[in-house]
């Protein structure tokens, strides 16, 4: 469900046309639903209103300021992966202690900057690292809060580059040898293990792959209590998917039903880290049409938004919805929506079925909310786009568009 609907032929974001906002604001352009993020967020977190939760929205999907902040009003944490994403969750107001740090590869200065900010836990991804955090932490004379991120070898049948839960895979401890893990930790003076932590993947489409890595997780919990260590957090991470075209993902209310049950007689606090499935749908991709283009073998539909400003097609080959901005009753045609980069890969759609398009008009990319601006680049020193919040009738700049002065500022 989302707040981005056609009204007499012309695509509105909640009261705003989106027409509109590209004539004043020009293209490639970002636009946010406000009510669709708030709707979402407050959807995916009631779904856990039978246990205690903390729910923590993952930076990485939409890192915009503006965006946490909205999410920070309803009583969001923030689930971040840098050092980064803190700075830009401190900046939005999210209180510390409603902060978990996630990722394998945290520097000395990025755990330094969370210890002080002292955050509700770090999820610890190899030995290495808790050594780390026991030495600066020690340094600093605090105790550090963490979980393990333990990997439970289930596979989330989503994309490999986003399937984060498998024994192949770089992220988490291997559950066998966690118990050790743990009891070292235990005996470390700079560190309280307080949870258990695990994200499988990302864009699934069913609950079943972590139901199984709970049960796995539960089984291993068990196993930490007979030691006698008191674990309070349960970190199940995020990942639930949402439809891109025909995808029918669970609602977060059936999650969220399905780990009551199993939760609900549990002395846990359960923290879930959903990113795309709360913005996912809550943001558009407006971009026009430069030129029409016709091989022997292929139409082309050139716009001027790219990989650079989108990957998810070129790097996932991942499916976006593409529709007019003001319909008209053209013949349809099967075209190539590709962006001006000088990498074959800079597609936006294959293959794709569109009514006939013309110069200079413009066309929305659905679900863009997530992992849409926030992978984007200045590849071919492409300027990054604006991005615009619409609330109500209200749209506000929330990211001015890059100017040329921009790209070339730090080069000095
Ligand atoms: C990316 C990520 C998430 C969010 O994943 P979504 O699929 O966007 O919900 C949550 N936790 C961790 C550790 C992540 O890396």
């Amino acid at each position: 469900m989302h707040h981005f609907e056609m009204r007499d032929g012309e695509l509105f974001a909640e009261e705003v046309q989106v027409a509109d906002l590209a004539a004043a604001h020009g293209t490639p352009l970002y636009v946010y639903s406000a009510a669709t993020i708030r709707r979402h967020f407050d959807a995916f977190d009631s779904a856990f209103s039978g246990l205690d939760h903390l729910t923590c929205y993952s930076v990485k999907a939409n890192s915009n300021v503006n965006v946490l902040r909205l999410m920070g009003e309803q009583g969001a944490g923030m689930d971040i992966v840098s050092g980064g994403e803190l700075h830009r969750a401190l900046t939005a107001g999210i209180p510390s202690g409603r902060i978990v740090y996630s990722g394998v590869g945290k520097r000395a200065e990025e755990i330094r900057a969370a210890l002080e900010a002292d955050i509700l836990m770090f999820n610890v991804e190899s030995l290495a690292e808790l050594a780390r955090i026991n030495d600066i932490a020690g340094d600093m004379g605090r105790k550090a809060r963490i979980s393990f991120r333990i990997n439970p070898d289930v596979d989330p049948k989503t994309h490999p580059y986003i399937s984060t839960g498998m024994k192949k895979n770089k992220f988490g401890l291997d559950i066998e040898k966690s118990l050790e893990a743990y009891q070292l930790a235990r005996d470390l003076p700079a560190i309280e293990p307080v949870g258990i932590d695990c994200h499988i993947g990302s864009q699934l489409t069913s609950i079943n792959p972590f139901l199984e890595a709970l049960d796995k997780i539960l089984a291993f919990k068990a196993r930490l209590d007979d030691m006698g260590l008191g674990i309070r957090h349960l970190d199940l991470g995020g990942g639930l998917g949402i439809t891109y075209n025909e995808e029918e993902p669970p609602h977060p209310r059936e999650f969220g039903e399905a780990l009551t049950s199993r939760l609900k007689d549990m002395d846990l606090k359960v923290i879930l880290e959903p990113g795309r499935v709360i913005v996912g749908n809550a943001g558009i991709l407006v971009t026009q049409v430069v030129y029409l283009k016709e091989t022997p073998s292929k139409r082309f539909v050139i716009v001027d938004a790219a990989m650079n400003d989108l990957i998810r097609p070129s790097l996932y080959n991942s499916y976006h919805r593409i529709g007019e901005v003001a319909a008209h009753d053209r013949p349809k045609a099967k075209v190539d929506v590709v962006g001006p980069i000088c990498e074959s890969g800079d597609f936006l759609a294959r293959d794709r079925e569109l009514p006939g398009l013309e110069q200079g008009e413009y066309l929305a990319v659905y679900s863009a909310g997530a992992y849409g601006f926030a992978m984007s680049s200045n590849y071919n020193s492409r300027p990054r786009a604006a991005e615009i919040l619409v609330d109500g009738s209200t749209a506000r700049v929330i990211r001015r568009r890059e100017s040329y002065d921009d790209l070339v500022a730090l080069e000095k």
